[in-house]
């Protein structure tokens, strides 16, 4: 596959830019001229074809020329490149709603004063308890302008839904939560499994909300791509396995591998010949394993219950993330389903096995019921932590986001993966 922004990849192409009004690559819908920009307000229209990108003359409306990439065999232009969700969703439909509809937007939209600073004071308060696996924390709407791809990302998938309950309208939230469901379920591979056309469904009910409450002038080339994306999904993967995410942090390594302005492919063909003859082994060879752990920061003045006791451990490291005592990495879901906090890592005697000392939540709940329930996709509204108890480290199945909300918290799995 080939991976582009809407910029880079008309100028490849050859096919209008992302403002053009023939600038859909799935479709041959054309664009109308609304409010300074141009939208695609139908829902259903004829998907474009292989030919078109390879036929000048029946296209003069959206190419301008024929792609080098034709020369390769076997390319299908409108499959094999597909649509990328940071720069679409992250930094397109997610910032337009909340950079330049709820924060700064024209009125009846912008939100007043009171809950503007509401959702900032929410976003701030969230920051201790974001993992160590982010490498941001939230900032408030204030600073929503200069957010990254990856703090939309943030506030789409976790934070979002949290901070705008009970503060946006009805409507409003209820309209973000079809788009945060339907890429819950885009992002991981299993919930691709199961609810991929219901996915596409919710986007398709997003897309027609979006005419219906905002406008049809919000129907860009980023929201109309929505409508084609889970096809994408169904030919390459979940979202994670063709995002500029990961292609972008690659090129942040490249980078960096760049010591002088000459020779810049030479210097780094070179440099990644070296790093690849200096590896002897890969990262996390003892955890190649899902169930298998390693600990790590010995302690000895962790809580302990009976029959268990040193060495005690600050952490446990499995295969894709890590479980600390610390307020932000302490949360995880077991096998059985049991919601719990560590508070220590201990040896049990009797059962001569590493457990992991906590509690559990006694009072689980769907967060959100609409439009269905958040059980679903792991993700609960908890309360309510119970008397200390231990349970054997090979239980837990996967780590926790865990945000307070109300007299309780709100855990969300991680679902996204940047390598
Ligand atoms: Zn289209």
């Amino acid at each position: 596959m080939f991976l582009f922004d809407a910029v880079a990849k008309s100028s490849v192409l050859y096919c209008k830019g992302h403002s053009g009004y023939y600038s859909c690559t799935k479709c041959k819908q054309k664009g109308i001229y609304i409010n300074d920009r141009v939208c695609f307000p139908d829902l259903v229209s004829e998907p474009r074809t292989n030919e078109c990108f390879l036929s000048l003359n029946e296209n003069n409306n959206f190419l301008s020329g024929v792609s080098i990439l034709g020369d390769i065999p076997n390319i299908n232009f409108v499959s094999d490149i597909p649509l990328d969700y940071m720069h679409l969703i992250c930094l397109g439909v997610v910032k337009r709603l909340v950079v330049q509809t709820w924060a700064f937007g024209p009125i009846p939209h912008k939100l007043c004063a009171r809950d503007f600073n509401k959702i900032s004071l929410n976003l701030e308060s969230l920051k201790q308890f974001i993992p160590s696996d982010f490498a941001r924390v939230p900032r408030g709407l204030s600073e929503s302008k200069r957010w990254k791809a990856t703090e939309f990302r943030q506030f789409l998938l976790y934070s979002g839904p949290v901070v705008l309950k009970n503060v946006l309208p009805p409507t409003k939230y209820f309209h973000f939560l079809s788009l945060h469901v339907a890429i819950v379920i885009l992002i991981n591979k299993k919930h691709c499994d199961t609810y991929l056309d219901y996915a596409e469904q919710l986007l398709e009910h997003f897309v027609k909300s979006t005419k219906i409450i905002y406008g049809t002038h919000y129907l860009s080339h980023n929201f109309h791509n929505l409508l084609h994306i889970v096809d994408d999904v169904r030919k390459h993967g979940c979202l994670d396995k063709f995002s500029n995410f990961s292609s972008e942090n690659y090129l942040y390594y490249i980078k960096k591998l760049i010591r002088k302005p000459s020779d810049v492919l030479e210097q780094i063909i070179k440099r990644i010949g070296e790093i690849e003859k200096h590896i002897s082994s890969p990262k996390n060879c003892n955890l190649s394993d899902k169930n298998n752990f390693e600990m790590g920061n010995p302690h000895n003045d962790g809580v302990l219950v009976n029959n268990c006791g040193g060495p005690q451990y600050k952490t446990a490291k499995f295969i894709d993330f890590s479980i600390s005592i610390n307020k932000k990495d302490c949360c995880c879901v077991l096998k059985n389903n049991i919601i719990i906090t560590a508070e220590n890592f201990a040896f049990c005697s009797s059962t001569n096995e590493f457990v992991v000392v906590g509690r559990c939540f006694e009072t689980v709940q769907d967060f959100y019921d609409q439009p269905c329930n958040s059980s679903n996709f792991g993700i609960f509204f908890v309360k309510n932590l119970s008397d200390l108890n231990y349970w054997p480290i090979k239980y837990i199945k996967n780590k926790l986001i865990k945000l307070p909300y109300t007299d309780g918290f709100v855990v969300l799995p991680l679902l996204h993966h940047d390598e």
